[in-house]
């Protein structure tokens, strides 16, 4: 029996007549069963785009940006690999928020074209649509990492207080909560609580074979690659470029380099989503009486 590296084992090993291991692995969502991906309808749309709008994000900041329902937008890498933390809410209302855990549970541990950015109960519901990603090509690599997680966090600078005894100001968290501050006119204190679990966009991450600890990469993400989003409710995004630059090194420091991130903003042309409307929130009728 392999002892994990970073556990110790105290309980006998069953005999080996015991099955408990042996089991098939299910995969737990019946995701066939999700509204699916029409590639036709965003491509249709894609043919007649307008920008609108856009956003830089300064390097060890945060940026804030809007995204009508039934336009798109994109995060671009400018100028070096760079890692992008993204929050996403209800523009209309903060208490709907990208549902990181979900997201990972319904699609996988790192998101590509076709996955959904979903919303936190009760609403639960389609936020937004991956429909194009110029890393698509990574996949999965010979140490099963892959690009674009929904399994870390994000960087903050209170476990970053608890490992190094430093306090840090420039960790994807505090620029989060910055940049929703900043969006809506909040203080940092009512900014704080609505920053929640990201997608962390260009990260290359995974874990450990041995251990199963979460790891990091430098990111295969270079100037002019970028993921694009189709906004499938209205959109209140922020952005944080991660003080870990391309995460190949270190993070929550000032010793990595880092580059901006763009995000742009576009309208596709009247009368080019045929069909489509927003997404609308969950079904269930309520009330968890027993
Ligand atoms: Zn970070």
């Amino acid at each position: 029996m392999t002892k994990l590296a970073s556990r110790s084992i105290s309980t006998d090993v069953p005999a080996p007549s015991d099955d408990r291991r042996s089991k098939n692995p299910i995969v737990c969502y019946e995701v066939d069963h999700l509204p699916a991906f029409d590639a036709e309808l965003y491509q249709q749309a894609k043919e007649s785009l307008e920008k609108v709008d856009e956003v830089v994000v300064p390097p060890r900041d945060g940026g804030h940006f809007h995204v009508p329902a039934g336009h798109f937008f994109r995060i671009v890498s400018v100028e070096g690999p760079q890692v992008g933390d993204l929050n996403l809410w209800n523009a209309n209302d903060l208490n709907e928020r990208f549902f990181s855990g979900k997201t990972r549970q319904l699609h996988a541990s790192h998101l590509s074209t076709g996955d959904r950015l979903w919303s936190n109960m009760p609403y639960l519901r389609p936020m937004a649509t991956i429909t194009q990603d110029t890393l698509d090509w990574y996949g999965w690599d010979e140490d099963g990492a892959g690009v674009h997680d929904v399994i870390g966090t994000r960087c903050d600078p209170y476990t970053n207080h608890m490992l190094k005894n430093v306090d840090y100001n420039h960790c994807c968290h505090s620029n989060l909560t910055r940049a929703l501050a900043d969006a809506r006119g909040l203080s940092l204190d009512g900014a704080e609580p609505h920053v929640h679990d990201v997608m962390n966009v260009f990260m290359c991450t995974g874990f450990t074979r041995d251990t199963h600890q979460y790891f990091m990469k430098a990111s295969p993400v270079r100037p002019g690659d970028f993921i694009e989003f189709f906004a499938e409710i209205d959109l209140l995004g922020a952005l944080s470029t991660c003080p870990g630059g391309d995460c190949g090194s270190s993070h929550s420091d000032d010793k990595t380099p880092c580059y901006p991130l763009l995000v742009e903003i576009f309208k596709p042309a009247d009368g080019s989503l045929k069909g489509w409307s927003p997404a609308k929130r969950s079904g269930y009728a309520g009330g968890h009486k027993a």
